[in-house]
């Protein structure tokens, strides 16, 4: 007589696919593919996230549990965080031995690391939105002591209104209050410099909620520049660059930007998680607060004469400088095109026409290679890649 656990139990996927069609692939990961499927009673779209747990040579049984204890987390906390207005929905959950069916709602525009890809950089307004959502979302995960640990714009979607949903609890824990974790877990360009100290550190006193502020930063920071704050090819010098906290506004994108936003990003990027801002504090930063109408005031004829003489001197003084302004001439052109405003919109937008297919996610993100605007640069890209061979976290 067989064992019960020789038994393949294949309810849970006969149920999945007696209600659901799966169609094309919209997403892969280490152990789960995401697909597009129909409900087959009532036509409409879904995705689902697909996790093979099916022994083989690929993975150890070591793996292949780790793999299994981290889905049972990730769907126990998309059922705490159901019905959060930027959080993904989980619709429906099956469950056999070999593999587990997470059917979400499905978002057709898929994410913002694509989006930004295709608009090269996001307008501080744009950005205000993106980031006002993502921070009330982290308000809400960390006041359940909820730890994402992976926020990146792969795992931020987008709906048909452009609103943002947080995918991929697959890292996400949930803590006692003060409880402080060890376990290296992340992508490696948004990682805080407290996980890359427990990784080097066995005594390490541990992080909290504070390393998703500091993703938060990384993904503002790479929003409004188009390429992250912390990049290099060689992965160790880039963990170097975080545990200094050593990152500049110094590129021409950041000339055009606030002081306002830049200083939201350097009261987020701050290597000391006790001094790091909270979710709470970024949303109180001015940059967040409402533009406040001013009050409808009432002026005398003489009060009017002196806005119209300060708005005509003002209107003066805005022709004259821009007379001033140095042309751009033949020479210039030749000379440094890069400097020239739309000249540089232009290379960046076409670079990443040309070359926004080979701009990877995750671990090798290598968006910043694309802004060196050599080819030299992106040649040297690929090859430092082949060479050397990258953590896997
Ligand atoms: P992993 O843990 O493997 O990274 P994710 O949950 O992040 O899995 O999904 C992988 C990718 O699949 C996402 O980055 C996204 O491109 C796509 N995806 C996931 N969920 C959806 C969804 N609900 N709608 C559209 N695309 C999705
Ligand atoms: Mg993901």
């Amino acid at each position: 007589m067989a064992k019960e656990d020789e038994i393949p139990d294949w309810a849970g996927a006969q149920e999945f696919y007696s209600k659901y069609d799966p169609k094309e692939i919209l997403g892969r990961g280490v152990s789960s593919v995401v697909r597009r499927c129909i409900d087959k009673g009532t036509s409409q779209d879904f995705a689902v996230k697909i996790i093979d747990i099916t022994p083989s040579d690929k993975m150890t049984p070591n793996e292949i549990e780790e793999i299994r204890e981290s889905t049972v987390k990730e769907i126990d906390i998309l059922k705490k965080v159901y019905g959060q207005d930027n959080i993904i929905q989980l619709k429906d959950c099956y469950e056999t031995k070999a593999f587990y069916f997470l059917v979400f709602d499905l978002m057709k525009r898929g994410e913002l690391f694509d989006y930004l890809t295709e608009k090269v950089t996001l307008s501080e307004k744009e950005t205000r939105k993106i980031m006002r959502a993502l921070l009330e979302v982290v308000q809400f995960l960390h006041s359940e002591n909820i730890v994402h640990r992976d926020l990146k714009p792969e795992n931020i979607l987008l709906d048909d209104n452009m609103n943002i949903k947080l995918t991929d609890f697959g890292f996400s824990v949930q803590i006692a209050p003060g409880q402080k974790l060890n376990e290296v877990c992340g992508t490696p360009g948004y990682l805080a410099p407290e996980i890359i100290e427990c990784s080097m550190d066995p005594h390490h006193a541990g992080y909290d909620t504070a390393v998703d502020l500091w993703s938060s930063g990384v993904i503002m920071y790479t929003l409004l520049a188009g390429s992250p704050p912390f990049w290099h090819r060689k992965q160790m010098m880039m963990l170097r660059q975080i545990l200094a906290g050593k990152y500049e506004f110094n590129g021409p994108e950041w000339e055009d930007r606030s002081d306002t936003v830049k200083d939201l990003i350097s009261r987020m990027l701050v290597v000391n998680p006790a001094e790091r801002f909270t979710a709470t504090d970024a949303l109180n930063h001015p940059f967040f607060q409402q533009y406040v109408v001013a009050e409808v005031r009432h002026f005398s004829p003489i009060r009017k004469f002196k806005v119209i003489c300060m708005t005509v001197l003002a209107v003066m003084r805005i022709y004259c400088n821009y007379r001033r302004a140095k042309p751009v001439t033949k020479e210039v052109i030749q000379s440094d095109p890069y400097a020239v405003k739309p000249i540089r919109k232009l290379i960046d937008a076409q670079a990443f026409k040309i070359y926004g297919h080979w701009v990877k996610k995750g671990q090798t993100q290598n968006r910043a290679a694309l802004f060196e605007n050599t080819p030299k640069a992106i040649l040297l890209s690929i090859a430092a890649e082949q060479d050397t061979p990258l953590h896997t976290w």
